[in-house]
């Protein structure tokens, strides 16, 4: 049943019974265990979720491994997949609004944030449709004797591990190409957050997709996800979430020598110098960390400033980060969300005490706005006098928490954005092209946008260096891992064949 907001009056999605889809059809744990999800609003009792184990995770994997062997899958032309691609597409259009209500339900994004990752949720699949008819391989003629050739193939059966912070969005960043590839799919959404990955269950149902192709556990990582990652039939692990979690999958996956792709943690920076175009340098700061209540991993989480300008920035920051408005993330006015779970919450106000503790200075937030204490709000936090040996410098917060810290000349903006174990994005803002490209260059990192916010096209490869994670996906490069290359090598003529033993 559809319930009421009580603050903006509209209408909250109704819940389905939040269980696992496997082989095709929606089913209960084997041991029948469930686990509460929670809203990060007030923290009340969502809705009682399947809590899956390894049996029902060798129930999915034996599913998603016979669809891939016998099914018609991947064995079906790329256009015809790309047609139910592009059906996914326009069913998720459909029911956009849907969708965008249970994830601002589940993790607390800002309905007006939230829109924008539901419209690229659907891109994803367009996208990837088209990709994948017009993928071609190589052809190599040999000394006029041979022809070799590529051809692209699916590799079987995927297992997705997804974290939290925009279920929707990034899952199907890996489900498009995964799919579109012709690979059959087991994904473990994030425990905190899974009320999208079971629409999209039924999303799939909906365009046909044949059964066993597309397979949901739910369920926590140290159960269903450690089993996913040491699955002998599972060929593929794709993961997204912390650098640590990732390290663990990875060690999981060794034995069975799995192909990974890992998108990590982040602390990437944000480089003002003394000529930028000060009001647009702000702008896309602000937005970079505020945005997606700081819970993204391309954050701005690290600002640098020059020296000159270092003061009258750090000002302007606090004076927009209060400006931010924090509440009901379904109020289309609302900036600022709650963070996803009271631990968490917990745990990025840990981080600006110690940063109070070891002597930096709290300029803006730090603490939950008046009128709502008790969930998991924060405030717009800007802390200011950091220095490379504070935690908030060297961890990733992962909330609504921008780290300032001063600079005097190129060189010092360089070492101090790679003085980091993490490589995933970087802004550089300078109205000096030829300094715009040096430090572009030189900072270690997957991602570096000049005088941009985080603007991405599809096509481009994505991924991080260092702790931020191994591979690249987008365009073509998201098939060098979803698919195999295979050489076929023909002779065109009778060439000579040693003949030993004659
Ligand atoms: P997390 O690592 O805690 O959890 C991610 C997923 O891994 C969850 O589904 C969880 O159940 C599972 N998991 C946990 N332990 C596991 C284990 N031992 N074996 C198998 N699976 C296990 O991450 P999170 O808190 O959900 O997400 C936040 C993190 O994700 C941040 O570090 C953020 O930077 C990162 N992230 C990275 C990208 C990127 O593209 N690089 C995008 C979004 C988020």
């Amino acid at each position: 049943m559809a319930t009421t907001h009580p603050e903006t009056t509209a209408p909250l999605p109704a819940i389905r019974a939040q269980q696992h889809y496997i082989n095709g059809a929606f089913r209960d744990s084997a041991d029948g265990a469930t686990f509460a999800s929670l809203n990060p609003t007030d923290n009340s009792v969502l809705a009682e979720v399947a809590e899956g184990s390894a049996a029902d995770i060798d129930a999915a994997v034996a599913a998603a491994r016979h669809a891939f062997d016998e099914g018609p899958w991947p064995r079906a032309r790329a256009a015809e997949r790309a047609r139910v691609l592009r059906r996914i597409a326009a069913l998720l259009r459909d029911r956009a609004e849907e969708f965008i209500g249970l994830e601002v339900l589940d993790i607390g994004m800002p309905i007006a944030q939230m829109r924008g990752l539901a419209a690229r949720a659907a891109e994803n699949f367009d996208y990837f449709a088209g990709v994948i008819t017009e993928l071609s391989g190589d052809a190599y003629k040999v000394g006029g004797e041979f022809l070799n050739y590529t051809i692209h193939k699916p590799i079987g059966v995927a297992g997705l591990i997804m974290p939290w912070n925009a279920p929707l969005m990034l899952s199907t960043w890996r489900i498009a190409p995964c799919l579109a590839a012709g690979n059959t799919i087991v994904l473990k959404p994030a425990e905190w957050s899974p009320l999208t990955a079971t629409r999209l269950a039924e999303l799939m149902d909906e365009a046909e997709l044949p059964p066993g192709v597309f397979n949901v556990v739910h369920g926590f990582g140290e159960t269903a996800g450690a089993a996913l990652s040491a699955h002998r039939d599972v060929q593929l692990l794709c993961f997204t979430g912390e650098t640590t979690t990732g390290k663990t999958i990875m060690a999981a996956a060794a034995p069975t020598l799995k192909r990974l792709s890992l998108e990590l943690g982040g602390k990437s920076p944000v480089v003002v110098f003394e000529d930028a175009d000060f009001d647009r340098a702000l702008d896309a700061a602000v937005f970079q960390i505020f945005s997606m209540n700081g819970q993204r991993c391309t954050a701005g989480s690290r600002l640098l400033v020059q020296e000159p300008l270092y003061e009258r920035f750090v000002a302007a920051m606090a004076e927009r980060a209060d400006a931010i408005r924090v509440g009901d993330p379904f109020d289309p006015a609302t900036g600022l969300g709650p963070l996803i779970r009271s631990e968490h919450h917990q745990r990025v106000l840990g981080y600006i005490e110690s940063a109070r503790e070891q002597g930096a200075e709290v300029r803006a937030g730090g603490r939950a706005p008046e009128h709502l204490n008790g969930g998991n709000f924060l405030s717009a936090t800007v802390i200011a006098g950091v220095t490379p040996g504070m935690r908030v410098f060297r961890e990733e917060i992962f909330g609504p928490v921008v780290t300032v810290t001063p600079f005097a000349d190129e060189a010092e903006a360089i070492r101090l954005a790679n003085d980091t174990d993490y490589g995933l994005a970087a802004y550089v803002w300078t109205r000096d092209g030829q300094r715009a490209h040096r430090v572009a260059q030189a900072i270690d990192t997957g991602l570096c946008w000049i005088n941009s916010h985080n603007v991405r096209d599809l096509r481009t490869p994505f991924g991080g260096v260092k702790g931020s994670g191994i591979g690249r996906e987008g365009g073509e490069f998201s098939f060098e891992f979803y698919c195999d290359l295979e050489t076929i090598h023909v002779a065109l003529g009778e060439h000579h064949i040693p003949r030993l033993g004659r």
